[in-house]
């Protein structure tokens, strides 16, 4: 977050009383790691040939062009992961927060793909976390990426999720697998963050939308992204 001077509120036409504000987004490309004990690296799901990490990195390296480019709401945009990440400094998903916290993150957004037993499985769905120290501007957040989304894949319409999800997580709990307490707390810096599923990579209909929209759906996050900062300046700005 960067609220400027006077001076540049003046250039920017957005002065008289109106503050003038940009934040930093980081966008999370979902797993493309390894992590805890594995040396082996997550593709998350699978389907027709195609790893979740992959997809999901494409798109996330696409949007954080469109939001660098958005000079007038967004200071800067960052990935937590260029390539897939091997032997990650810390333990899994905690790293991605890390990268977050050391870019000064206001904005988080982790992408992913589904993936379920039923192949017929399908639509879009977004995640906040309801623990988090942060739901209330997550909340608005994953309502802003869920309205701008416009990939045309059948009628499904899933309600806007909450969930504990560890990688949006601003407290410390407990890996089941693991039985280890992992602290979180540092990520409270972060003001907003949000998880969103791009459509099931384990249905046809939907895996093909997604490669055919990779353009599209960064633009349609971009938006999304552009309009919650947009909406909620005077809270970004604090
Ligand atoms: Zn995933």
């Amino acid at each position: 977050m960067n609220v400027g001077t006077e001076q540049q509120q003046q250039v920017a036409g957005t002065g008289n009383g109106v503050q003038r504000c940009t934040v930093v987004v980081v966008i999370d490309p979902g797993h493309g790691d390894t992590h805890d004990e594995s040396t082996i690296i997550d593709p998350g799901a699978v389907g027709g040939g195609l790893n979740e990490s992959d997809v999901v990195l494409e798109i996330s390296k696409l949007l954080k062009s469109k939001l660098a480019a958005k000079t007038d709401l967004i200071e800067s945009a960052h990935l937590t992961r260029e390539g897939n990440v091997d032997n990650p400094s810390q333990p899994k998903l905690l790293w991605r927060q890390q990268v977050a916290v050391a870019k000064k993150c206001d904005v988080f957004v982790s992408l992913h793909m589904n993936s379920f037993s039923s192949a017929s499985a399908n639509g879009k769905e977004v995640f906040y976390n309801h623990k988090s120290s942060n739901k209330a501007e997550s909340a608005k957040l994953a309502a802003a990426l869920y309205a701008e989304y416009k990939l045309p894949i059948a009628g499904r319409e899933p309600p806007i999720k909450t969930s504990g999800l560890s990688v949006l997580a601003t407290y410390k709990w407990k890996s089941s697998k693991l039985g280890i307490w992992r602290d979180a707390t540092i990520f409270q810096s972060v003001k907003a963050a949000a998880l969103f599923e791009l459509g099931f990579i384990s249905n046809d209909g939907d895996r093909k939308a997604v490669i055919d929209n990779k353009d599209n759906i960064a633009g349609w996050l971009c938006d999304g992204v552009c309009s919650y900062v947009s909406a909620n300046r005077a809270i970004l700005c604090v």
